[in-house]
């Protein structure tokens, strides 16, 4: 079973209920996919067993083979090669790495070359227990070669908990890809609401099943548990704020540890989401 962890934006608490959840259950995989930003990792100790370089292809031109057609630019939706009037220009950081452009190209001009886009670490954290956590190279603009990574090598874990970017970019919609079921993490404040609607809209147009938790329940007002009755989604739980969390969290423990209460609300998440297969 696969299920995404997601936010409309970021300080929701969204890596926090991905590492106590993840903590929690006897066994189970965690990725880290939000790869611009990656953070679960100050909160899991355990083995670095892995470090993994990711590339990404990028196509490269052979001036003597080509002839200037057109057709490679033509093809590409993301304005990555766009040839000129004696010089075809590649735009790495635009590039998806579909291998289109090759396909199209009636001289065999284009063949690719690998760039370096970021690495994957792989740590052990029990025997049961892996996590996974990637890292963009500082200039890449796109993280989603490093998340279709992190899923692919993670395809067999039995439960995979995937933490996701915050928003709805082609990053998230990478991350998302194949959940079973999404979490969102919200916030019932006016800003915390609005965000969440484009999470959940992309969610229903990816048809994916998903239920709410929302966080800093005691801040706030009602709207958010409003909309959530009206649209029929499942408020899963609501958690509280309080200031010794915080204090918990900046020294990089988890709150699972320290607080019953908050033990008590993974533990009702992961029955709610998991049925019989949570273990503790
Ligand atoms: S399709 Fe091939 S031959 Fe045509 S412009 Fe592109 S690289 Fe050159
Ligand atoms: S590989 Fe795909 S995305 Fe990259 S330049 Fe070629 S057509 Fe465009």
């Amino acid at each position: 079973m696969k299920i995404a962890i997601l936010s409309g934006k970021g300080g929701t608490g969204k890596t926090t209920l991905s590492v106590n959840l993840f903590s929690y259950l006897e066994q189970a995989t965690l990725i880290d996919t939000d790869v611009e930003e990656p953070n679960s990792h100050l909160f899991l100790k355990g083995n670095l067993v892995k470090e993994e370089i990711v590339y990404k292809k990028y196509p490269l031109v052979d001036d003597d083979l080509c002839n200037y057609c057109g057709k490679c630019g033509d093809f590409c939706n993301f304005n990555a090669i766009i040839p000129a009037k004696k010089k075809i220009l590649v735009f790495q950081d635009l590039c998806h790495d579909c291998g289109g452009c090759a396909m199209v190209c009636p001289n065999e001009a284009i063949s690719y070359i690998d760039k370096e886009v970021g690495v994957i670490y792989h740590t052990q954290i029990k025997e049961n227990k892996l996590f996974l956590y990637g890292n963009l190279t500082v200039g890449e603009v796109s993280g989603v070669k490093i998340i279709e990574t992190l899923k692919e090598s993670t395809k067999n874990a039995e439960l995979l908990l995937i933490d996701s970017p915050p928003g709805t970019s082609c990053s998230t919609v990478a991350a998302i890809d194949g959940a079973d079921y999404c979490i969102i993490c919200a916030e019932p404040t006016p800003f915390g609401l609005s965000d969440m609607r484009m999470v959940v809209e992309l969610l229903r147009a990816e048809k994916r099943n998903f239920g709410v938790v929302v966080n800093k329940s005691n801040l706030g007002n009602d709207d958010i548990y409003h909309y959530l009755e009206e649209e029929k989604i499942e408020l899963l739980e609501k958690i509280k704020f309080d200031r010794e969390f915080a204090r918990i969290m900046a020294d990089g423990e988890l709150l699972i540890n320290y607080s019953k209460y908050f033990k008590e609300k993974i533990a009702n998440i992961a029955r709610k989401v998991l049925g019989d297969k949570d273990d503790q």
